[in-house]
């Protein structure tokens, strides 16, 4: 039986609402911190929410010393590339300060090991994909930047203080629990897969499809259809490798800091999704073809063999219409679920 209890620092956003669901299926006990500035209470389920914010040392010491925390997974992190160029300060705060917070308050109270969220974007303008974790990292905004800056310092904390760490670098995360106990919410929704499904959605209950307010940034990039190709990896996959880096970071006294990529292995253009989307929810989407979005390299693909080395870690759902089918389930089911579950599945599924 496991006793350990698991801090999530921003259990209430989409990763760690997934993650809450994760460790409690594998029989943790699980405390939630978050500021529910960008999470909803609702999504943290029957676990205990701690509102409080990574800025306010006052707030991480009451929650450690009210919970006997053995490990510290940390999702809360502002993830807005364009918001981080536009408000770095908020960025260098939260993610970077906020961090640092988190990392004293676990040493004060003798709590060593983290699992961190960290992401492909430190790598920047990819020299060759897939992309390993040798490749350099060279962010191209200051979110990069701030992740990269934590993964420098876990280095460090591990040097210095024995602070043991294993950080994910995330590839496109997807799709949402296939029990449709979680899902994906972001306000404002940036991410493509969310966005073409509301256009679905929006379909579905009648839309005209001349009304399209889905964008495609970009369709003159060196690929074989022009659009971005994107390595998606799907949540609750995401999870599984978190509690594969929980069990090592338990099981190990000496790991240091470690680093491992979270990718399908597989590139999806932006069209290809889009195509997917039309065949999974069986709606016409129509787009719009805008200019590039800045920032954007062409093709982002993870080499995520360290992983499956190391974690014995590899992604399960990897096929881009079961991704999606998970996502649309949950858009479905919130809005009224008129067509995938029909009017009388209730949450049986
Ligand atoms: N994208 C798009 N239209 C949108 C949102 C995204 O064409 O409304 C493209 C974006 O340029 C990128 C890919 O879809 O090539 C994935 O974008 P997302 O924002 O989901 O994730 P990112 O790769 O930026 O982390």
């Amino acid at each position: 039986m496991i006793t350990d209890t698991v801090l999530v620092v921003g259990g209430a956003g989409y990763i760690g609402s997934h993650m809450v669901l994760a460790l409690r299926d594998a029989g943790y006990s699980v405390v939630v911190f978050d500021n529910l500035s960008r999470g909803f209470p609702d999504a943290v389920g029957p676990a205990p929410l701690v509102v409080g914010d990574l800025r306010s040392p006052v707030d991480l010491d009451a929650c450690f010393a009210a919970h006997r925390v053995a490990l510290v997974m940390h999702f809360a992190a502002l993830a807005y590339v364009g918001e981080s160029v536009t408000e770095p300060e908020l960025y260098y705060q939260n993610n970077v300060v906020g961090t640092i917070n988190l990392l004293t308050a676990m040493r004060k109270h003798g709590v060593m090991r983290l699992v961190f969220s960290s992401t492909c974007a430190t790598y920047g303008e990819p020299d060759q994909v897939p992309i390993d974790e040798m490749h350099p990292q060279r962010p191209i905004n200051p979110y990069g930047r701030t992740k990269l800056m934590i993964e420098q310092a876990l280095v460090d904390y591990a040097t210095a203080y024995g602070l043991q760490s294993v950080s994910l670098r995330y590839f496109n995360a997807a799709g949402c629990d296939p029990q449709c106990r979680a899902g994906e919410r972001h306000d404002p929704e940036t991410h493509l897969i969310p966005l073409v499904l509301a256009e679905a959605l929006r379909m579905q209950e009648g839309g005209d499809p001349r009304d399209s307010r889905l964008q495609v940034f970009g369709t003159d990039f060196p690929t074989k259809d022009g659009s971005c190709i994107r390595d998606y990896i799907h949540v609750r996959d995401l999870c599984a490798a978190h509690l594969r880096a929980a069990e090592r970071l338990l099981a190990n006294e000496a790991l240091g800091a470690e680093f491992y990529n979270l990718a399908n292995g597989a590139g999806f253009s932006v069209l290809e999704v889009i195509a997917a989307c039309r065949e999974v929810t069986g709606q016409a989407v129509e787009y719009q073809a805008l200019p590039r979005r800045a920032g954007d390299p062409a093709v982002l693909v993870g080499n995520a063999r360290r992983a499956a080395a190391v974690l014995g870690w590899r992604a399960e759902i990897a096929e881009l219409p079961e991704i999606i089918r998970t996502a649309w389930e949950w858009v479905d089911l919130r809005s009224g679920g008129s067509s995938v579950f029909g009017p009388d599945a209730g949450d049986g599924k």
